[in-house]
């Protein structure tokens, strides 16, 4: 099956054989309706129906803390965000076809967060997918250019275009023939070199540039905060006439605890910036934020219109979700939580952990096996533990090797308490398991 295993794998008939009774009942039930194309986390599968803060209620009344899902970054079901959906909710749904003032008031209140970095307008869709697809359609529009160059195991959303920017859905088979695939910048690359080779080799094919896209946590290539040369890859995507597209659908609403916006980390000035997953706390909401002229160049050409892309509802969920962000200190909060765990991480010891990278709430922990190889096996296993314990976190990057610590912004130092004892206990289980 493609993907990670720690999906459960529905098509194993032991593994359906070893789950309770009604959550075998309910994965069959799934498979049955939704098709085969679908994944579910876990070697058993966990159902949940409620959430607070950083803690998931399970069907049996069990807490769990989510370290994982930086989509209700605000806590999950706060309570300012759903009274503000489910007021406008109440009153009127429409579309940006009409006047209405709340959409324009948070338009300016989001690009008063860009102040100085001249990003003059925002543009509304429903998913981070839409928004890349839309800032991809404008950065050709203004550039006259197809070419696209991005990281190695990057992601960047569904649409059949983007899918097409994102080798980690099927590697280089799934890439399109105007992209370019560049190292991410870690330790010991250099990105600018890389994507000036990427750059000749668009050249020697005749395909001029339209943007070098990156997702400025390199999430999917294995979380990568610190990274080298990004400001002077720019420049030679800028002299070879294409533009800088941030992917700030996994970064950006303050999760780096640096300022709201992840690009700021590495001293970039985009052209474009994508939005999604956080923007609305769970709620459908996501766009792009662009200068004026690339702006201007893709209006040129056409009307632009998104049926559910900045509904009233979507408005009211994205504004109350800016307000608590600011309201409730979470850029300090991720960026002192973060510093701690990265700190105790370090703490354990433990041989296996080869590094560990972090900014804010957004840490990735590399584990190696006896040899220092990265050890997928064992990164599973630790997953799964911690799903035992009843802690939510993922892996990610090019070897699946790479724990993925991502929690909801509200998550606070009891938590971490809670998240530092399931990890170590997890690590000496399965040590002891393994000797
Ligand atoms: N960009 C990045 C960096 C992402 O991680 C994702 C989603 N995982 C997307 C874009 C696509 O967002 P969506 O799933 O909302 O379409």
């Amino acid at each position: 099956m493609a993907g990670p295993t720690t999906y459960f794998d529905p098509a194993d008939a032991s593994a359906l054989d070893a789950l309770p009774a009604r959550t075998a009942d309910l994965v069959r039930r799934r498979v049955a309706a939704l098709g085969p194309a679908y994944r579910l986390f876990y070697r058993e599968p966990v159902e949940f129906v409620r959430g607070s803060g950083a803690h998931l209620t399970d069907r049996d009344g069990n807490d769990w803390l989510d370290a994982y899902n930086n989509v209700p970054s605000v806590g999950h079901a706060h309570p300012r965000v759903a009274a503000a959906i489910a007021e406008q909710a109440a009153r009127l749904t429409t579309h940006t076809r009409y006047l209405d003032e709340a959409t324009v008031r948070y338009a300016e209140d989001l690009l008063g967060t860009f102040q100085g970095d001249d990003l003059a307008h925002v543009m509304f869709t429903c998913t981070g997918s839409e928004a890349n697809d839309l800032a991809l359609r404008i950065a050709k529009a203004a550039t006259g250019g197809t070419g696209v160059i991005v990281t190695r195991h990057a992601y960047h959303g569904v649409t059949t275009e983007i899918a097409a920017i994102s080798p980690s859905l099927g590697g280089e088979r799934s890439i399109a023939p105007w992209v370019r695939l560049v190292d991410a910048p870690e330790p010991g690359v250099d990105f600018a070199a890389s994507v000036h080779t990427a750059l000749g080799s668009l050249a020697e094919a005749g395909i001029r540039p339209a943007a070098l896209v990156v997702d400025t946590i390199f999430a999917s290539d294995g979380v990568y905060p610190d990274a080298a040369g990004l400001a002077e890859a720019t420049a030679l995507v800028r002299e070879a006439g294409g533009l800088l597209i941030a992917d700030e659908v996994q970064a950006g609403f303050g999760r780096l605890g640096h300022g709201l916006w992840g690009y700021t980390r590495h001293g970039l000035e985009p052209d474009l910036v994508t939005l999604g997953k956080p923007m609305g706390n769970g709620y459908p909401v996501a766009g792009v934020v662009g200068r004026a002229a690339p702006i201007a160049a893709f209006a040129d050409r056409g009307r632009y219109f998104n049926t559910f892309g900045g509904n009233p509802v979507a408005i009211a969920a994205a504004q109350a979700t800016l307000d608590v962000v600011r309201d409730e200190g979470l850029v300090a909060h991720s960026a002192a939580q973060g510093a701690a765990l990265v700190e105790r991480i370090t703490a354990i010891g433990d041989p296996r952990i080869a590094d560990i990278r972090g900014a804010g709430l957004f840490i990735g922990v590399d584990l190696v096996d006896a040899a220092g190889a990265p050890d997928e096996s064992l990164t599973l296993d630790v997953v799964n533990a911690l799903r035992e314990r009843h802690v939510l976190i993922a892996t990610a990057g090019a070897h699946n090797a790479t724990l993925k610590i991502r929690p909801p912004l509200a998550f606070d130092a009891a938590d971490a308490d809670r998240l530092l004892d399931a990890l170590a206990g997890a690590l000496g289980e399965i040590a002891l398991r393994r000797a």
